[in-house]
């Protein structure tokens, strides 16, 4: 494998001005892997994308893959409005409804997945809550019949949040219950928060080998690299950028060498400010020609 895409480097982009910008600042970052939004991620209606833009999406797409060993994979991220686990009937169902619209757009830009968090069940229990998103994600998934995958990303486990570990994680792929459209997307820092230690060699080989007890691994089809600002286990969903926070650039060191996850999209989701993602990104690189 080519070392770039071995590595597989990506981050959140933004898309002020159209999307294909985005795909601009990668050839310049020289990322082989993309995460954006494909609607305003505060509002829950947006007009559909512009035919013309779709069309200057995949233009850019070319650009950016031409020469490229082999495909690459972009994802969006959805709405922070949208909850699943919802016991309330009307902000479930504008959820369901929202997520529909996430897959379809990404799907009219030929994105490989939707990132979600998977939800919150405030207040109704794990177990229901994990059933409500079940049934949300299964809707949304059959109306956008052969479209992108849903990527359930792994949370912090502040409030009620469903998805902090990797049980919740695999009881949620196994009721959505439709193979080969449900992954996963890990974050490192929200592994972190919600107490999966990395800092180590034995840290990193514990937390792997509990991944591997719970989940195929062939299901982690994205990386959120992000260290965290705050302590092992204080559910804190608070980004640091790499090596300057709890985590330490050890942690990030043994994931990018881990032949399990070669090839697999790791997304910065670090602060921009002060050429963030130029510095982040060099930090990643040197890690793995030291
Ligand atoms: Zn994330």
């Amino acid at each position: 494998m080519d070392p770039e895409e071995r590595l597989n480097l990506g981050s959140h982009l933004s898309v002020a001005g159209g999307a294909w910008k985005a795909l601009d600042e990668a050839i310049e970052l020289e990322l082989t892997s993309l995460q954006i939004f494909t609607k305003n991620a505060s509002r829950w209606v947006q007009k559909p994308i512009d035919p013309a833009a779709i069309e200057k999406w995949h233009a850019g797409r070319a650009r950016w893959e031409e020469g490229a060993p082999s495909p690459r994979r972009v994802v969006s991220h959805t709405s922070y409005l949208i909850n699943l686990g919802s016991p309330k009937d009307e902000l479930f169902e504008k959820s369901c409804a929202a997520l529909t619209d996430e897959l379809a757009r990404a799907g009219q830009l030929g994105l490989h997945g939707v990132v979600q968090h998977p939800g919150a069940h405030v207040g109704s229990g794990v177990e229901a809550g994990i059933a409500r998103i079940a049934e949300g994600a299964r809707r949304a998934l059959d109306a956008t019949e052969g479209g992108p995958k849903l990527l359930l990303e792994n949370t912090a486990g502040a409030g009620s949040t469903i998805g902090r570990t990797f049980e919740e994680l695999r009881d949620l792929v196994a009721q959505i219950d439709r193979p080969g459209r449900v992954a996963v997307c890990l974050d490192t820092c929200h592994l972190y928060a919600s107490g999966y230690d990395l800092r180590d060699a034995d840290a990193y080989a514990a937390t792997m080998t509990e991944l591997e007890a719970h989940l195929d691994l062939s299901l982690v089809e994205c990386w959120h690299l992000n260290d965290s600002r705050g302590e092992l286990g204080s559910n804190l969903d608070r980004h640091e950028h790499i090596g300057e926070g709890r985590i330490g650039v050890e942690g990030f060191r043994l994931l990018l060498d881990d032949p399990r996850f070669h090839g697999v999209p790791k997304i910065l989701e670090t602060a921009k400010e002060d050429d963030g993602d130029r510095r982040n990104l060099a930090v990643l690189r040197a890690l793995v020609e030291a």
